[in-house]
């Protein structure tokens, strides 16, 4: 039996940011809540309940909102989030493109657009440009509002955006892009993995429908390939925050050769630059005039949906190595959910044909006990569970911050 931790309250002074954190998450959930309902739910005081809720009515994430019925059919005064206030301002940085946009409490995108790099451009100056939108977003959509943050989701492969800036290399990619960004703009700056934030959405998403989880496994498959394992709504880290370089994970000890030394990495065979590889060629036997294209995923991603030839090949053979890769990840972590996407078909058909390629490698009970999952949510950039996790991140770390009185 699980503990059910998620909405279990507790009244100690070292976990006040955690109590505050669950208040907004049920306000965010409910809608609209009275703090005898808030009371209710999470086993605090009432006292407990008045003070958090000042505290998040000063900071004007949740404002009070008209009479709701409360319990013994009392007319109560309801509490809401205050989502026309509060904006986050998010980015994702990838080794192909940048997105930036701008985020309600909610998670909600208001605005967002994606740019691929031009050829050549430097690091410092790709990092000018995503600076330059975040402040013309900072300034069109944040008028009147409060901006509370910045999250910068990246990527594995953002480390190979420059190979000549070597600035970086001899610090940790996080710590400087944080620094750069939160003098550059004048707040606070929160750099996270993208594989992460998609792991912070999906869990926070489950936990908001009453889905009991322990532990969530979830694999963003893009321009790199990552991994990221969260038990009881923890990301494992490993030293430093360095967990997760899982595209360096062999699946095929005598496998093509890698950047990193090793054979047969998993980055090899699904990352995006390994499918635009693995199409190009295949489109050599089967479509020759094609094969010189320089091909966009996303447009092999629905010429598989369009069930083209080579592009069934292709994801048939990716199927077959997500069956590998998904074996080892449920023998090792037992999670109740493993979800995959990103860059990647999330229809019936692939994530059937995942499905019946994990479990072949898997003893049925314990096939069974693990829920394979595909992020559904459709592939644009607004609907990007990336940032909007990472957007539900910065909000997050922004109430552990806040001062009690
Ligand atoms: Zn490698």
């Amino acid at each position: 039996m699980l503990k059910k931790t998620n909405y279990q309250g507790k009244n100690s002074e070292i976990i006040q940011q955690q109590n505050r954190l669950l208040v907004l998450r049920l306000i965010r959930e409910k809608k609209v809540v009275s703090r005898v309902g808030l009371s209710e739910l999470t086993g605090l005081k009432q006292a407990t309940i008045t003070n958090i809720i000042n505290e998040l009515m000063e900071r004007e994430y949740v404002e009070e909102t008209g009479l709701i019925e409360g319990a013994n059919g009392r007319r109560v005064k309801g509490i809401a989030l205050n989502s026309e206030k509060v904006r986050v301002l998010v980015s994702r940085i990838t080794s192909d493109y940048y997105a930036v946009g701008i985020y309600d409490l909610q998670g909600t995108c208001i605005k967002v657009a994606k740019k691929f790099w031009e050829q050549g451009e430097g690091f410092l100056r790709k990092l000018e440009f995503i600076r330059d939108d975040l402040r013309e977003y900072m300034s069109l959509y944040g008028e009147n509002k409060q901006v509370i943050g910045t999250g910068i989701a990246i990527e594995g492969s953002v480390t190979s955006m420059d190979p000549e800036f070597k600035e970086w290399q001899d610090r940790d990619m996080e710590t400087y892009l944080s620094q750069y960004f939160s003098e550059e703009l004048g707040m606070a700056v929160f750099v996270e993995n993208m594989s992460n934030m998609s792991a912070f959405f999906e869990w926070n998403r489950q936990i908001s429908n009453g889905v009991e989880l322990q532990t969530l496994v979830c694999l963003s498959i893009g321009y790199a390939v990552d991994c990221t394992v969260v038990f009881d709504g923890r990301f494992l880290k490993g030293r430093n925050g360095k967990a997760g370089h899982f595209g360096h994970v062999s699946i095929d000890m005598n496998g093509p050769l890698c950047e990193c030394g090793n054979r047969g990495c998993i980055r090899n065979y699904i990352s995006v630059g390994a499918l635009k590889k693995r199409y190009a060629e295949l489109l050599k036997s089967d479509a020759p005039e094609k094969a010189e294209q320089d091909w966009n995923i996303r447009d092999i991603v629905q010429a598989y949906y369009d069930q083209e030839k080579t592009a069934v090949m292709l994801y048939e053979e990716v199927a077959e190595k997500l069956g590998v890769i998904f074996a080892n990840l449920i023998n090792q972590f037992h999670p109740e959910e493993l979800i995959f996407g990103d860059e990647i078909p999330n229809n019936d058909t692939f994530l059937e044909l995942v499905k019946s390629y994990t479990k072949k490698r898997l003893p049925k009970h314990r096939y069974e006990r693990t829920n394979l999952m595909v992020f559904r949510e459709k592939r644009k950039t607004e609907n990007d569970v990336g940032m909007r996790g990472m957007c539900l991140f910065v909000i997050n770390e922004k109430l552990k911050d806040m001062k009690l009185n």
